[in-house]
């Protein structure tokens, strides 16, 4: 059977992981997995039905007929509907960590992922990838960027799409993001005990991807080497 390679990326919001693995799977030809945007499209389907995204309850209503695909453009389609700019809304951001924290949506979700991954060789990044969708990951990395970093980063993102918003905003959303992620029962944001943990505070995106690719040929070396692309 043929082997499918997978890297996991995980890490807090804004370290960089979507811009870095987006890079990596381009170069190594793999399918780029963003699983954050399914969490936001869940939460946005909660929020155009007028469901509350803190009750789990509201959740299961929705669980049954939830389709999630993503294509090699990096759209996300919700039932078939491509929503991939109305997953960036203030709103959204506002409610998926509450979203995403209920057991049976992460159960639902986390299936989806682990089937995307097992026919093509994948780049996925999240909060609980190399934890939960593939502990078999070939290879694990832990992004993390000081909070500063990863503010200016979100900050300077936001201002060059026209958007009016804080610095000190930013910041104290990603706190809050971060300490919710973390501190949830299910799934919570950590390490994997063999991720290698990447601080990217003061490196470009360039090398960033140049690093993930150099740790991925370390560790899967001649083994990739040989296989069938
Ligand atoms: O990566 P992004 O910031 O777009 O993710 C949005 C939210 O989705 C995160 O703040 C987190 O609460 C949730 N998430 C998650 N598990 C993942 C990916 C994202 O809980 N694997």
């Amino acid at each position: 059977m043929k082997k499918f390679y997978s890297i996991a990326i995980d890490g807090p919001a804004a370290s960089g992981k979507s811009t870095a693995a987006k890079g990596v799977a381009k170069r190594l030809h793999f399918l780029y997995i963003d699983t954050g945007a399914m969490y936001r499209a869940f939460t946005y389907h909660m929020l155009e039905n007028n469901l509350e995204p803190k009750s789990e309850e509201d959740a299961k209503t929705l669980l049954p007929s939830l389709s999630l695909k993503e294509d090699k453009e990096g759209h996300i389609y919700l039932n078939g509907k491509d929503v991939s700019s109305e997953v960036r809304s203030l709103e959204v951001t506002n409610n998926v960590s509450y979203a995403c924290a209920h057991l049976s949506v992460r159960e639902k979700l986390v299936a989806l992922q682990q089937e995307m991954a097992k026919s093509e060789n994948v780049v996925m990044d999240g909060r609980d990838i190399g934890t939960v969708v593939l502990p078999e990951a070939d290879l694990k990395i832990y992004q993390i960027a000081s909070v500063d970093a990863r503010a200016k980063r979100r900050c300077d993102e936001f201002v060059s799409q026209g958007l009016k918003v804080t610095y000190e905003e930013i910041k104290q959303d990603l706190i809050r993001r971060d300490y919710i992620d973390s501190h949830r029962e299910h799934s919570p944001l950590k390490p994997a005990a063999d991720a290698i943990v990447l601080d990217t505070s003061f490196m470009s995106i360039e090398e960033e991807i140049e690093a993930i690719i150099k740790l991925f040929y370390k560790k899967v070396g001649d083994l990739w080497n040989n296989t069938e692309k």
